[in-house]
Formats: C-alpha cells, sequence, structure tokens
C-alpha cells in the first residue's frame, strides 16, 4: 500500500506551520505522530497534497503545571505521558490512559494532539480530556481560540478545528481536595484500540460520598462523550456498589451504539456498564 504523491515540509517554529498551512489550507494536512494519518494515506483515505510536519518543533512537546493548571503541549507522546513521575502524582488518568494505547511503537511515535485532533471513535484520549474537562488551545490564521474539550468533538472523526488550525495546547485545572481517577478499558485484541473506555474522575467529599463525578466515554459512540446520566446520578451520593451500578446503567443513554464485526451496539452498551462500574469502583478507591 502506496500513498499518494505528497510534498513534506518540516517547519522549525508554530508560526511558520501556521502559514505554510494557511497556504493551502485545503490541500495541506498536518503530520504529528502519523500513526493514524500515514495508514489513511496508505489505503487512499487522505491524499493531502503537502504534509505540515509538526513532530519537529521541540517547543510543541512538554507537560508543566502552572499555577492551578496543567500544561501539555500537543505533540507529547503518549510514552511520555505515561513515563511522567508530575501526571502520576497530581492527574493520574493521564499516564493510566496513556500506557493502555496500542503498543510500545506506538506510544513512542503517537502523539496526544494527534489523538484528539483526529477524533478516532475508538481512541482513547478523547474520554480522558473529557473526564478531565480541558481545555484545547487552538492556533491558527485569525489567532489563538480556546475550546472546551466537551464541545470539541463533533462527529465521526470530525472536531471542532477549523482549516488551517493546529492544535497548540491541552489545559486541564489542577484536581484539588479529595479526588480519584481511573481508566477502564476492553482493548480490541488485534489493535489495542478501545472497545469500549471509561474515564473517570470523582470529587470526593471527606465521609467519602460523591461531590461530582466527570465520566467520558470512548469506543461506544460515533465520538467520545460525558455520561450525563451517570453523573446527575452520582453526585451527592453515597458511593456504595447498589448506587454505582444503577449510575452505571445509565452510561449509553441518548446514544446510538456502534456497531461492527467485534461487537454489536447492545454488547457494546454491556461493556460500558460494567467498565463504567469498575471504574468508579476504582476511582473511590484511590
Ligand atoms: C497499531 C496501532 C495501534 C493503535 N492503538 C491505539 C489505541 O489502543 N488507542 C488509541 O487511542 N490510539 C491507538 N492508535 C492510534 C495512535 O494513538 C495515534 O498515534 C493517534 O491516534 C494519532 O496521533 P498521531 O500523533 O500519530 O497523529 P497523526 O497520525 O500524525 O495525525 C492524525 C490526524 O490528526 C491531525 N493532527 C495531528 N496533530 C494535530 C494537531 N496538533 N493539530 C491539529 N491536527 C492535528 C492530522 O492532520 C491527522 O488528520 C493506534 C495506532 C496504530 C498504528
Amino acid at each position: 500500500m502506496i500513498p499518494a504523491a505528497f510534498d513534506y515540509q518540516a517547519p522549525a517554529t508554530l508560526e511558520e506551520a501556521v502559514s505554510l498551512l494557511a497556504g493551502d489550507p485545503d490541500g495541506a494536512k498536518i503530520l504529528a505522530g502519523g500513526h493514524s494519518l500515514i495508514p489513511a494515506m496508505k489505503l487512499r483515505l487522505a491524499q493531502p497534497q503537502l504534509l505540515v510536519d509538526i513532530a519537529r518543533i521541540r517547543s510543541l512537546a512538554y507537560i508543566r503545571e502552572e499555577e492551578n493548571q496543567i500544561l501539555i503541549g500537543a505533540t507529547t507522546t503518549h510514552y511520555q505521558l505515561e513515563s511522567s513521575d508530575l501526571l502520576k502524582q497530581i492527574c493520574p488518568l493521564l499516564p493510566m490512559c496513556a500506557v493502555s494505547i496500542g503498543d510500545v511503537q506506538v506510544r513512542n511515535k503517537g502523539t496526544i494532539g494527534g489523538s484528539v485532533a483526529h477524533s478516532d471513535p475508538a481512541g482513547d484520549w478523547p474520554a480522558a480530556v473529557i473526564a478531565l474537562d480541558a481545555d484545547l488551545l487552538l492556533i491558527g490564521p485569525n489567532g489563538e481560540r480556546t475550546v472546551k474539550a466537551t464541545d470539541f468533538f463533533v462527529n465521526l472523526l470530525t472536531t471542532d478545528l477549523q482549516p488551517g488550525e493546529i492544535l497548540r495546547e491541552i489545559r486541564i485545572a489542577k484536581p484539588s481536595g479529595r479526588f480519584g481517577e481511573s481508566y477502564q478499558k476492553v482493548p480490541h485484541p488485534a489493535s489495542g484500540f478501545a472497545v469500549v473506555g471509561i474515564a473517570a474522575h470523582l470529587e470526593l467529599n471527606d465521609d467519602g460520598s460523591c461531590k461530582r463525578a466527570k465520566i467520558g466515554v470512548t469506543g461506544v459512540g460515533v465520538k467520545a462523550y460525558r455520561a450525563q446520566g451517570v453523573e446527575a446520578a452520582l453526585a451527592g451520593a453515597n458511593l456504595d456498589d447498589q448506587t454505582i451500578a444503577s449510575a452505571a446503567a445509565h452510561v449509553c443513554d441518548g446514544v446510538d451504539a456502534n456497531s461492527d464485526l467485534y461487537a454489536s451496539g447492545e454488547y457494546r452498551c454491556a461493556l460500558a456498564q460494567v467498565y463504567t462500574r469498575r471504574a468508579i469502583q476504582a476511582a473511590k478507591a484511590v
């Protein structure tokens, strides 16, 4: 499988990348880790005329703590997130999610920005950034703007990114007070992609009851989503087994679950309920 012919540019700065994309907004595509784009090009599902390689812009790969926020550069690799001691301490959901992705090779090349921008219905990062209520900083020909992760995923492989825009940074409020997090996933046996992936962030009261829950779901629908029915059932509740089970039963509310050769929609929803339960149980135990 050989991709169609294309030109290649490796800008040294973000500004240069923006201007290359602005020069050809329809024919140019951003290349980051290449682990979703290159397979799509080999299958001729994507035929860009120009690849703008942002993985070589060193200043775009970082994990930083700044006041009450965690800042993550778009080309930070899955492996960098998986192995970050800072994140293991202050936001363990991110390393938990990273380590579940594909295999070592994929994690060494693939980037969080590429995964979020791609919006694969079985991608892991969309569930995590939604559960963490992240802000996404985009830069394009008209300057910078910020979009809530919950508004960013529009449809299958479709986001709010406009032609020529680059996802630059992911911003997450540093969790404070008592909290627990977990990522629970059923990986597809061939690729590792999520058949179902549940990201849970729980804010807990001193007595262990739930102040607020944020639950991100991937693998089930055409795009990642917040399970609002589950969140509403957990808010203010004691996290006993029965409450968790009846809250988890709402995970597929209002969602038309995907069916494919591996899993029917009905089976996916059954898995999603079990894994939502497990994610909440694991998060409350932290
Ligand atoms: C064998 C295999 C197994 C995998 N298993 C998993 C898995 O278990 N879970 C999982 O979630 N993923 C999995 N992946 C996908 C992997 O995580 C990819 O790395 C990821 O989806 C895309 O990131 P990338 O950096 O490779 O992006 P690319 O492939 O370089 O780009 C993907 C798309 O996003 C655009 N893009 C990239 N960066 C930006 C940016 N900063 N701003 C705007 N647009 C951008 C590109 O133009 C392209 O359209 C797997 C991939 C392979 C090949």
